[in-house]
C-alpha cells in the first residue's frame, strides 16, 4: 500500500478524467457512462462532440461531469467544422479540454490560439482542463520544465480553470508511463509555477498510459490530484479499476 500525500487544505477526492478521443459509437458511449452512473461514480468524461448531448441526458442525476475535447476560438459564425463554446454549453457540458498534445502537435495549436480557446470557454462558463507536457526530445535535451513553464504561462490572468493535466507526450498512448518520481517532480514544479500565476490549489492531474496497475502509485504521489486517462478509459473494467484506486486514497 502506498502512503497517500495530501496538501494542507486540499482534502479533496482524487479526480479521474476519461479522454475518449475519437473512439466509441453513441450506444457504447451511453452504455459506458450509464454503467458509471449506476456505480455512483464521479469521473469527468470527455466524449466526442456528437455524443455530448445524449450523454448529458443519460447522466442527469449523477455525479459524473461532462466535457468537450475541443472548443472553437471564435464565437458562433462562419467557421465550418468548428464547434463554438456557446454550442458546447448548450449541450449541457461544463468542462472542456484545451492544450492536449494531440491538438498542439497534430493541429499546430500554439499559445496564442490556446489562450483564445481558454477565454472563449471561460466566457460561457465552461471550465477548461488545460494540458501541458514535453516531448521525448525536449526531455532528453533537459528542457522539460522550461517547456511546461511556457505552456503554463498561457494561463496568466485566467480564473475558473478546472484543472491542469501534466501529460508527457512520450507517455501518451505509448504504454510508457512517467515513473512516480518523475511525475512527483514535475507536479511539484507545476504547483510552484501555478502559485506564481496566482492559481493556488488547482488540481494537477497526471496523464500518459495510466492503467489499473499503475494508477494507485501515481495518484499517491505528492501533488498528483488525479489522472487523465485515454486508452484505459474506453473499457468499463479498467476505468472502474482506476476509479477504485482513486477512491482507495482517502
Ligand atoms: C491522453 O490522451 O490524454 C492520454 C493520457 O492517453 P493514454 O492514457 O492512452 O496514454
Amino acid at each position: 500500500m502506498f502512503r497517500p500525500f495530501r496538501r494542507e487544505g486540499a482534502n479533496l477526492p482524487k479526480i479521474v478524467a476519461a479522454n475518449w478521443k475519437m473512439n466509441l459509437r453513441r450506444q457504447s458511449a451511453v452504455e459506458l457512462a450509464s454503467a458509471l452512473k449506476s456505480d455512483g461514480r464521479n469521473c469527468w468524461l470527455f466524449p466526442a462532440f456528437p455524443h455530448l448531448a445524449p450523454l448529458h441526458d443519460a447522466l442527469i442525476g449523477s455525479g459524473l461531469k461532462l466535457g468537450a475535447q475541443d472548443v472553437s476560438p471564435e464565437p458562433d459564425g462562419a467557421c465550418t467544422g468548428d464547434v463554438s463554446a456557446e454550442m458546447l454549453a448548450d449541450t449541457g457540458c461544463t468542462l472542456v479540454l484545451v492544450g492536449h498534445s494531440e491538438r498542439r502537435l497534430g493541429h499546430g495549436e500554439n499559445a496564442e490560439l490556446l489562450a483564445r480557446k481558454l477565454k472563449r470557454a471561460l466566457e460561457v462558463g465552461l471550465k477548461p482542463l488545460y494540458c501541458v507536457g514535453e516531448t521525448l526530445e525536449q526531455r532528453k535535451a533537459g528542457a522539460a520544465q522550461a517547456v511546461v513553464k511556457e505552456h503554463l504561462a498561457t494561463l496568466a490572468g485566467m480564473e475558473r480553470i478546472a484543472a491542469v493535466a501534466y501529460e508527457p507526450v512520450w507517455a501518451i498512448g505509448t504504454g510508457e508511463t512517467a515513473t512516480p518520481g518523475q511525475a512527483a517532480e514535475m507536479h511539484a514544479f507545476i504547483r510552484e509555477e501555478l502559485k506564481k500565476l496566482g492559481l493556488n490549489n488547482l488540481p494537477i492531474l497526471y496523464g500518459g498510459s495510466v492503467k489499473p496497475d499503475n494508477a494507485l502509485e501515481l495518484m499517491s504521489q505528492p501533488d498528483v490530484d488525479g489522472v487523465l486517462v485515454g486508452g484505459a478509459s474506453l473499457e468499463l473494467t479498467s476505468l472502474r479499476a482506476i476509479d477504485d484506486a482513486a477512491r482507495e486514497i482517502k
